[in-house]
């Protein structure tokens, strides 16, 4: 096994990974209608991502932080096995953060609720001064150019840190980026559908219990590989 099991690290992505629905599309659909997607579809069809499409949509935003809580509470839930797969990681203390291109408003919110709020984070912010917001993308990098927040970035990071394994779970877009270079993908969704075009092993999940179930032998299945290397 691992010298130290905390040299695993898990980079798990937030909307529609460890909350059951995409909660940024819920909001921008609920308070914007569905217009918003034209934005983020020109600017794929350009081969740009969120960094372009981000700020046009949030742009003008109105709604105030309060009736963005409304909607959040009405209509978002995590993953039901989400808790579950925490235990699971700090009773093996494994370095779990969350990784997103999301906004901190309902991240913040929804781990709170759940009493998940020692998780670390990394997301776009929306910042409501004067009754008018403003989106901030304080982790944009030029390692990629392209995402709101590359979370590519949490990927180096943990090989700064000599994490022996980075596991990483998501399903979107901008999971691209870091699945790419991560050791062991949990993917679902888009993800899974990029993995497999672009021949990256990827392990299909629906909810977390599944995550748990797979886990063990992942890891193991990556020690052995990684070992055979090593002795050549
Ligand atoms: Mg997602
Ligand atoms: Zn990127």
């Amino acid at each position: 096994m691992f010298k130290s099991k905390s040299n695993v690290w898990v980079l798990c992505d937030f909307d529609g990974t460890a909350s059951v629905r995409d909660v940024q599309n819920m909001l921008l659909d609920h308070f914007l209608g569905p217009g918003w997607r034209k934005e983020v579809q020109s600017a794929l069809v350009e081969g740009k991502k969120s960094s372009v499409y981000m700020p046009r949509i949030y742009a003008g935003w109105s709604a105030t932080r309060e009736e963005m809580i409304r909607v959040i509470d009405e209509k978002a839930e995590l993953d039901p096995y989400l808790v579950d797969f925490v235990k699971y990681c700090r009773k093996r203390r494994y370095h779990l953060e969350i990784v997103s291109d999301g906004l901190d408003i309902y991240i913040n919110h929804l781990l709170g609720k759940h009493q998940l709020d020692f998780i670390p984070y990394t997301s776009n912010r929306l910042v409501f001064t004067d009754g008018k917001a403003r989106l901030e993308s304080p982790f944009r990098s030029d390692f990629c150019g392209l995402c709101g927040n590359c979370k590519k970035q949490r990927v180096l990071a943990a090989r700064e840190a000599n994490a022996q394994c980075v596991v990483y779970i998501g399903d979107g877009i901008s999971d691209e980026c870091p699945a790419a270079i991560s050791d062991i993908v949990f993917a679902k969704n888009h993800l899974l559908a990029y993995c497999q075009e672009h021949d990256l092993a990827a392990i299909p999940f629906e909810d977390f219990s599944q995550v748990i179930q797979a886990f063990p032998k992942a890891l193991e299945k990556y020690q052995t590989t990684q070992n055979r290397i090593v002795r050549g």
